[in-house]
């Protein structure tokens, strides 16, 4: 494989996941793109957030960080011999607190101009929980019972008190520009790619592609599942974004994949997370997003392989996938709502049903196979 980037300078070793590493990477086209390796504020196991600074139409920042790590990154700035006050727009790859968490600190301090997609901007003013309407899905209903039957009441404290403090430093905060598929700002180009956030944003630029969370080496980001608004959502949704199906979802997520993977083999990726891990670099092409479709094709067919002969709970579907590590307190839910999505999907695609009595329910059908062939070839 081709050398992805022409240089690599370490102008900070940090640790051996990359926090606090300041990378100075050239590409073959001769532009200059620095890497900061921003640590998270808790005990997160996706590695410090990598922020993006660059030039093209002036001094772009992609992803500040999380809320917490503010002082990190300017200090990151500042040690690619840049200043706050240098950077003319921030954008944002997507509304998670591990990337937009200072944001407010950042635009504040600069001056410059925040820059998302506009599901950003109408849903900044809401948390995670005022936008979407869960009981209208009997399969949504179905999994918030089992996870809230499984709740770590202490370790859902210091999440909701953390999620908090994250809602609380985004009040009062304004998009100045929100961006369109498409839009280009000097060389670089923005794409709406949905599906892991209905925000999310990757930007390209002389055979690079900034992924944030949609693609990541390493490790699957979570797909949304299926959403509903609730009423006075829908309300002030512009109607360009009024059908939440084209914003959330497993099928969302593996159609935006494909858009990454359309971009051609030569693109290599600039990640949110991983690009650095265990003393060593994930250099990767787009090729990584044709093997994050690959895996749910494989969870695809392993939800539909366990339901051989008879039907099944959501619950005993779960279990049987994940290890039992990765179905304790808070990350049963994650676990869940990672089955629901492919669940959701099948289920468009006729290949199983949710009954009245709860069950999953294999069709017989296997459209699946088709839908992931369409995507990837
Ligand atoms: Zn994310
Ligand atoms: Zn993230």
């Amino acid at each position: 494989m081709p050398q992805a980037f022409a240089d690599v300078a370490v102008l900070r070793k940090g640790d051996p996941q990359g926090n606090r590493m300041i990378l100075r990477l050239t590409t073959h086209g001769g532009l200059t793109v620095h890497a900061i390796g921003v640590p998270q504020d808790w005990p997160s196991r996706t590695g410090p957030t990598w922020a993006y600074l660059f030039e093209s139409d002036g001094v772009t920042l992609i992803d500040p960080g999380a809320h917490g790590s503010f002082r990190e990154l300017v200090e990151g700035i500042e040690q690619c011999g840049y200043s706050a006050k240098n950077i003319d727009r921030v954008i944002v790859s997507h509304g998670h607190s591990d990337h937009d968490g200072s944001v407010a600190e950042m635009v504040g301090t600069s001056g410059a101009d925040l820059w998302t997609h506009g599901m950003y901007a109408t849903l900044l003013p809401y948390s995670q929980w005022e936008v979407q309407d869960r009981s209208s899905s009997p399969i949504h209903t179905e999994m918030n019972a089992l996870a809230d039957a499984a709740i770590n009441h202490r370790e859902e404290s210091t999440y909701r008190r953390r999620n908090q403090r994250y809602n609380d430093s985004k009040k009062g905060l304004t998009v100045d520009h929100t961006v369109a598929d498409g839009e280009t700002f000097g060389d670089a180009t923005i794409i709406h790619a949905p599906g892991h956030s209905p925000d999310e944003l990757c930007v390209t630029l002389d055979g690079v592609v900034f992924t944030g969370d949609h693609v990541l080496p390493e490790i699957t980001p979570h797909p949304t599942t299926k959403a509903t608004y609730r009423s006075h959502i829908q309300e002030i949704m512009p109607a360009e974004f009024a059908d939440a199906s084209k914003s959330y979802g497993l099928e969302t997520y593996m159609r935006s994949l494909k858009t990454v993977i359309d971009l051609g083999p030569t693109y290599s990726i600039l990640p949110a997370h991983r690009l650095y891990n265990r003393n060593r670099y994930n250099f990767q092409t787009v090729d990584r997003a044709r093997e994050v479709v690959l895996h749910h094709a494989r969870r695809l067919n392993q939800i539909l392989q366990r339901l051989t002969n008879e039907t099944s709970g959501l619950e005993t579907v779960t279990r049987g996938i994940f290890e039992h590590g990765k179905l304790l307190g808070g990350n049963l839910y994650m676990a869940l709502a990672e089955i629901v999505a492919h669940v959701e999907l099948l289920e468009d695609l006729g290949d199983l049903e949710f009954t009245e009595d709860k069950q999953l329910r294999k069709t017989g059908s296997q459209n699946h196979r088709q839908f992931v062939a369409e995507l990837i070839g």
